[in-house]
């Protein structure tokens, strides 16, 4: 089973307007043309809550258009991280999960770091060793309450690492997302740090943020040219008072 898929409700009048293929974007919204794919030795893999799929402000396919060792999948549950990848996984504790709870961290890095921490989300000891040997990234993409969802759903995840981000900027979204994860940051955000964290590379998290900041760009200009056609935004809701899972 490839996961549970529902179709996305048509929304009018967005519903009529032609999609970019490779990004599922409206066309207006669309930032395809300025990716070249990166060849990350860690590899990638985005579970995308159903109800996320957000034609304007996701940002699930353009994470995964970065990068040429990525996976997208649409679903609530899947039996295994194998299943859910489309192949096999020797050792999943080679692969990490960006924790969504909360930990405590005594001794903060700096901006951009991760910290890998256990089930009682106290800080690994070895954090070098264990991040060294992460191969593979997973994930949640939607709301904080879709991202626990898919957490509660998909017991396997269990067996990851469990990565949590240090001190961040604030997202680039702003106060354009409604329903913002509970670290407030978009998921091509979080990609952005972990993978250019883990492969120690920059560049990484430089070629998307650019994508952000220009699809972040280019829905201002739409909602400014057509305003009934991209919600306005409205006042966030902090989640991060409900953060224990
Ligand atoms: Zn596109």
């Amino acid at each position: 089973m490839s996961g549970e898929f529902v179709a996305e409700p048509a929304t009018a009048p967005t519903a009529a307007m032609p999609d970019c293929p490779h990004c599922r974007k409206l066309r207006p919204l669309c930032v395809c043309d300025g990716i070249t794919p990166i060849e990350n030795r860690v590899s990638l893999l985005i579970l995308q809550h159903p109800q996320e799929q957000d034609r304007t402000l996701g940002t699930a396919r353009l994470t995964a258009m970065h990068l040429t060792d990525a996976v997208l999948k649409i679903g609530l549950s899947w039996p295994s991280l194998s299943r859910a990848l489309g192949r096999r996984v020797g050792d999943p504790s080679r692969w990490a999960v960006l924790y969504l709870g909360s930990a405590k961290l005594v001794n903060p890095k700096g901006e951009g770091e991760i910290v890998a921490i256990n089930r009682k989300g106290e800080v690994e000891h070895d954090q070098r060793a264990i991040l060294e040997s992460i191969e593979g990234l997973v994930l949640l993409d939607g709301s904080w309450s879709q991202a626990k969802a898919l957490w509660w759903r998909n017991p396997w995840m269990l067996k990851c690492r469990r990565l949590i981000l240090g001190p961040q900027r604030p997202s680039r979204y702003g106060k354009l997302r409604r329903e913002p994860r509970r670290d407030g940051l978009s998921t091509i955000e979080a990609a952005a740090m972990t993978l250019s964290s883990l492969e120690q590379r920059p560049a990484i998290a430089q070629a998307m943020h650019a994508s952000f900041e220009r699809m972040l760009e280019k829905y201002r200009e739409f909602q400014a040219e057509q305003p009934g056609l991209a919600p306005k935004p409205r006042r966030r809701r902090d989640f991060r008072r409900h953060r224990k899972l």
